[in-house]
């Protein structure tokens, strides 16, 4: 497959709007506002565009529930939080190419009749904030942003927005939350953005990758995008690999391909030499892949129909060294840092699991310790959270302890029994003075 979104990677000032604009860039935006704001709306939803932030909903539905009538304003928001483990995709595409994410912010604002557009980014991504600022100016000056874009009378601003560096944030209402500077706490759902968004004003949130990949369908059309991978899952799509793989890095392949070609072909295989023992396909918040499961596809619908998810296309491959109780732990470890408290599932749960988990690894483990994880999990998975960090821990402990249910079992009673504490001698022998006794 010809590169779509990473084309200008390894040219030489492949940010500059010269460099874009040489390649045929903004000639999409010029087709958009051509158009009436749903013709451009019907176009991506003929596309058959789907979210690549994770949930991977279909772009063009999302556009159209943003109510047409309101009489106020309306705001477009371009989610670079890009927290997920072994999530580097969107961080990739603004390195090399930021004008297709400002082009595909303003056809997306035209198609909501948005004027407003921010950026949210995570506040550690300074170098990606500045590269977006600089894209930004770069299009105020040639006249694809500001007043009368293009002469086409359609107005946007667009405004980078830092964040503080939260997981969380990631999550649309968290981070509307944090946009409107609280703490970046997820909100109740319904109502949903598009209807209740930043400020209570209807807004659409869309990931970068998902953004960066609308003025290739304007200026190239749906048909060519739908012809991109399999139906339902269509067009190019950025797969980050990391972890025991020869050739780590970010490789743009069509949707549908398989795992096994995405480790064995594109990255050269297990390092070492080593058998492949495990995968995150999308991400830690993925249920976890066997080796056994390496032919799915790596598309929305095969991951979904192999009981896991291609989320944000972060694979995180695992050799036949690594002891999945430890990996365990370590997904614990994050979830429970990151959660952010609201909902008693998620906030007890990702500490419970993490105590468990630490205790198992240092040997301690005890007879009831799966089965109790996997209790933990099911009462926090299946959409009961407020937002789905629940599920996002829930799914891959309880995915390694059902997959991997012997290494568990090993570490039971390995280790030398706990030294009993001490109990501490009280300074007082009677009543507690002061406690009406
Ligand atoms: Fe917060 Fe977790 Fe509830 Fe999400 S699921 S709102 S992160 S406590």
């Amino acid at each position: 497959m010809e590169a779509v979104l990473l084309r200008a990677r390894g040219l030489p000032e492949s940010r500059t709007i010269a460099t874009y604009l040489a390649a045929g860039g903004y000639e999409g935006l010029k087709k958009a506002l051509t158009m009436t704001p749903d013709a451009v709306t019907k176009e991506v939803l003929d596309s058959e565009l789907r979210g690549r932030g994770g949930a991977g909903f279909p772009t063009g539905r999302k556009w159209g529930f943003v109510p047409k009538d309101h009489p106020g304003p309306r705001y477009l928001i371009c989610n670079a939080d890009e927290s997920e483990p072994g999530t580097f995709k969107d961080r990739e595409i603004i390195e090399h190419d930021p004008h297709q994410v400002v082009e595909g912010i303003a056809i997306a604002s035209y198609a909501i009749r948005a004027n407003t557009a921010y950026i949210y980014i995570r506040g550690e991504f300074v170098r990606w904030a500045r590269i977006l600022e600089e894209a930004i100016e770069e299009a105020r000056k040639g006249g694809f942003l500001g007043k009368n874009i293009l002469g086409g009378g359609f107005d946007l601003d667009v405004w980078v927005h830092r964040g503080a560096g939260a997981y969380i944030c990631g999550e649309e209402t968290a981070l509307l939350e944090s946009l409107e500077g609280k703490r970046g706490f997820p909100r109740l759902k319904p109502p949903f953005p598009a209807v209740v968004g930043a400020f209570g004003k209807p807004t659409a949130v869309n990931n970068v990758e998902t953004l960066a990949c609308v003025p290739h369908i304007m200026a190239r059309g749906a048909p060519w995008f739908a012809s991109i991978g399999r139906p339902r899952n269509t067009g190019p799509k950025l797969f980050c690999v990391s972890g025991h793989v020869n050739r780590p890095g970010v490789y743009e392949l069509p949707l549908g391909v398989t795992f096994r070609e995405i480790i064995e072909e594109h990255c050269q295989g297990v390092r070492g030499g080593r058998k492949l023992k495990a995968y995150f396909p999308g991400g830690t918040s993925a249920p976890i892949m066997t080796a056994a499961e390496v032919d799915v596809q790596a598309d929305f619908d095969a991951c979904a129909q192999a009981g896991t998810m291609l989320g944000s296309g972060g694979i995180i491959v695992l050799d036949e060294t690594v002891d999945m109780v430890e990996v365990c732990a370590t997904v614990a470890h994050f979830y429970a840092h990151e959660s952010c408290g609201q909902c008693t599932p998620c906030r007890e749960g990702a500490d419970w699991c993490m105590d468990i988990l630490d205790r198992m690894v240092e040997g301690h483990g005890r007879p009831a310790d799966p089965e109790t994880l996997l209790r933990i999990c099911r009462f926090s998975s299946n959409g009961i959270t407020i937002c789905p960090l629940g599920d996002a821990y829930a799914l891959p402990i309880s995915s390694i302890v059902n997959k991997f249910r012997e290494e568990f079992d090993r570490r039971i009673g390995t280790a030398s029994p706990l030294p009993q504490k001490k109990l501490p001698v009280l300074p007082w022998t009677g009543p507690r003075p002061g406690f009406g006794v």
